[in-house]
């Protein structure tokens, strides 16, 4: 198998890796991103963004991936499409293992999002970013006037509830179970008058075509009839975003909720190592917020490796 050797190997090629790699290869530090498909993540799969700052009117997540991507190129970055199954980090030298070759970093930066959920409904892969959201914050305002529906009873679905009666005409609100009347969030979203809770209800199916979502099948309990809703988006909440870090195993600190525990300059609890963007499950997903981790980590990796040059080992080709 090939080895490779960089001073800043990064995994993911999302909004907060390419930034990250356009800092540190502006730094002259020799930089690599290793990116599973460049047609997968989080800003790859969205449709339209018009609030990343500096670009002003809409365009689409690829369109804005493809320029972060090609500054970081042409800052010197490497961008090698491979994926990532298991890293070691055991030792100062960062070993990443791909069907490509092992790439090894005197510095290592995990950017690999928080697209790990698997979809519950039928319909919701084959609609997401056209139609299917995670994010009422992101995507609401594109669904002024329009009828949308909200499935899900955690807190993340009354709060995203919350904001799209803001935009949308009607909010149908989806819910398995009847919602608790202790819950004062829940109680105060059926007060607003543009929310249609359908409870000990189930969706069944998310259908549309080639323009994107147009309608949800909905069963409620004890009956068999299935209804019809003819909503021009769904945004699903039933088990939140899930951080993808399985190939990272045991071998860094996580929170409660599954992101990469850091500090605030994004050091993983590994010397060494680096976790900015979504894999930190940030409460706020969005992607200046990826691209601002990306370049503090950048910033940090510098630092790290101008001080460790005067002890910097050779290259380990265990
Ligand atoms: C439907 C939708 C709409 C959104 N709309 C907006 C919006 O309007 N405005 C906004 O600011 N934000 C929006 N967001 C949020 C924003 O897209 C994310 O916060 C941002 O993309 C996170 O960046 P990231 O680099 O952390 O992860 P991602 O963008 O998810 O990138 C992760 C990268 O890692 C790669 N990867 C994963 N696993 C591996 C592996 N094992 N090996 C190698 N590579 C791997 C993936 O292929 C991908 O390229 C939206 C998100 C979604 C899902």
């Amino acid at each position: 198998m090939d080895t490779y050797e960089f001073d800043v190997v990064i995994i993911g090629g999302g909004p907060a890796g390419c930034t990250c790699a356009l800092y540190t290869a502006r730094s002259d530090l020799k930089t690599v991103i290793l990116d599973k498909n460049a047609a997968v993540g989080a800003l790859a799969i969205t449709h339209k963004i018009a609030n990343y700052p500096g670009v002003s009117g809409e365009v689409s997540g690829p369109q804005l991936l493809e320029i972060m991507r090609q500054q970081a190129i042409d800052f010197g970055t490497t961008y090698q499409r491979a994926q990532v199954f298991s890293i070691d980090i055991s030792g100062p030298q960062k070993k990443v293992y791909t069907p490509e070759g092992t790439f090894i970093g005197r510095s290592l930066v995990l950017a690999t999002g928080a697209m790990g959920r698997k979809p519950s409904f039928s319909g919701e892969a084959d609609f997401l970013g056209r139609g299917v959201s995670y994010c009422a914050t992101c995507d609401g305002a594109f669904y002024r006037e329009s009828e949308v529906a909200v499935v899900g009873e955690n807190p993340e679905a009354i709060e995203e509830a919350q904001v799209l009666t803001k935009f949308a005409k009607t909010v149908h609100w989806i819910t398995n179970k009847d919602p608790n009347p202790e819950d004062y969030h829940a109680q105060a979203l059926l007060k607003r008058p543009n929310i249609k809770h359908w409870g000990r209800t189930r969706l069944m199916l998310i259908e549309g075509d080639n323009a994107g979502v147009s309608g949800v099948q909905i069963k409620e309990k004890g009956t068999t009839d299935i209804q019809t809703l003819p909503v021009a988006g769904v945004f699903v909440y039933k088990s939140g975003s899930k951080p993808i870090t399985d190939f990272v195993g045991d071998q860094v600190a996580f929170n409660a909720d599954g992101g990469v525990q850091v500090t605030e300059m994004m050091e993983t609890s590994v010397e060494g190592v680096w976790a900015v963007g979504d894999i930190r499950n940030t409460p706020f997903k969005q992607a200046v917020v990826a691209a601002g981790d990306g370049c503090v980590a950048a910033m940090s990796i510098d630092r790290y490796l101008n001080s460790r040059k005067m002890v910097r080992p050779d290259w380990d080709h265990s």
